[in-house]
C-alpha cells in the first residue's frame, strides 16, 4: 500500500492522490501513469539509500521532537520520546559508518531542513496541544506514518545492517503504537488509521508488545 505520508495535513489532496493510486495499481510494478499522482512517495523523497537514512534520521527526530512537545500531555510520552532518541541515534550512526553527512547535526529541537517534516511537525504539535486526546491521536499517527514509511525504506536499503536497523525501529514502532492504542482506550478515545489499513492497525495495536526495538 503507497502511503500519502501527509494525510495528515493535506487530507484533501493526499486523499484523492491515495485513492487514484491505489486504484488499479496492485502494488507490485510501478505504474507510470499513476506515479504523477502520488503526492509524495519513497520514489520521490529518497532516491537511494542515503538519501533515505537522511530522511529517517530526521524522521524519527521529529517523533523524539513532537513528543517531547507533548510530554505532559500523557506518561507515555516520557519513556517513548526516549526511544525516539535511541532510533534517530542509531540511523546517525550508519550515516556515519558510510561517510555520509548528518542533516540533522546542527538542527534544534523541532528544527528540520526538509521542509515537509518541519511543515509536518508544527502541524503535530498544533494539533496535539490542544488535548490529551489530540496529543495521544499525534502519538497514533506518528507511529503509523513510521511503520508505513519503514516498509517502503525496506524495499531501498541494500546494506544488512540498514536493513536490520529499519527491522528495530518498525518493531519499536508497533510497541510505541500499542502503548498509545492503550493510552487512548484508557481516555474513552477513538481514533481512524491513515497510513495503514484499519485491519493491519488493529492487528499490531491489540496483539501483545514485543522485546527489543524500543519495547517501553
Ligand atoms: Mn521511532
Ligand atoms: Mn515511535
Amino acid at each position: 500500500m503507497k502511503t500519502a505520508w501527509f494525510a495528515i495535513l493535506f487530507g484533501t489532496a493526499a486523499g484523492i492522490a491515495s485513492v487514484a493510486a491505489c486504484g488499479s495499481n496492485d502494488g507490485t510494478a510501478p505504474d507510470a501513469a499513476l506515479a504523477d499522482s502520488r503526492v509524495i512517495d519513497a520514489s520521490t523523497r529518497f532516491a537511494n539509500e542515503g538519501d533515505m537514512l537522511g530522511w529517517l534520521r530526521q524522521e524519527e527526530k521529529l517523533a523524539h521532537d513532537v513528543y517531547v512537545a507533548l510530554i505532559d500531555k500523557a506518561p507515555p510520552f516520557t519513556n517513548i520520546s526516549a526511544s525516539e532518541q535511541t532510533h534517530t541515534d542509531a540511523v546517525k550512526a550508519l550515516l556515519v559508518q558510510y561517510g555520509l553527512p548528518d542533516p540533522a547535526a546542527n538542527l534544534a529541537a523541532g528544527v528540520f531542513s526538509i521542509a515537509d517534516l518541519q511543515t509536518l511537525h508544527d502541524a503535530l504539535v498544533a494539533k496535539g496541544s490542544r488535548s490529551v486526546l489530540e496529543a495521544i491521536a499525534v502519538g497514533l499517527e506518528i507511529e503509523e506514518l513510521d511503520i508505513a514509511d519503514i516498509r517502503e525504506m525496506r524495499d531501498i536499503a541494500t546494506h544488512a545492517d540498514v536493513l536490520t536497523t529499519l527491522d528495530n525501529l518498525e518493531r519499536g514502532s508497533r510497541n510505541h503504537l500499542r502503548a498509545f492504542w492503550k493510552q487512548l482506550q484508557q481516555n474513552g478515545g477513538t481514533y481512524v488509521p491513515t497510513h495503514l489499513s484499519q485491519t493491519e492497525f488493529l492487528a499490531i495495536a491489540t496483539s501483545p508488545q514485543e522485546m527489543g526495538g524500543g519495547a517501553r
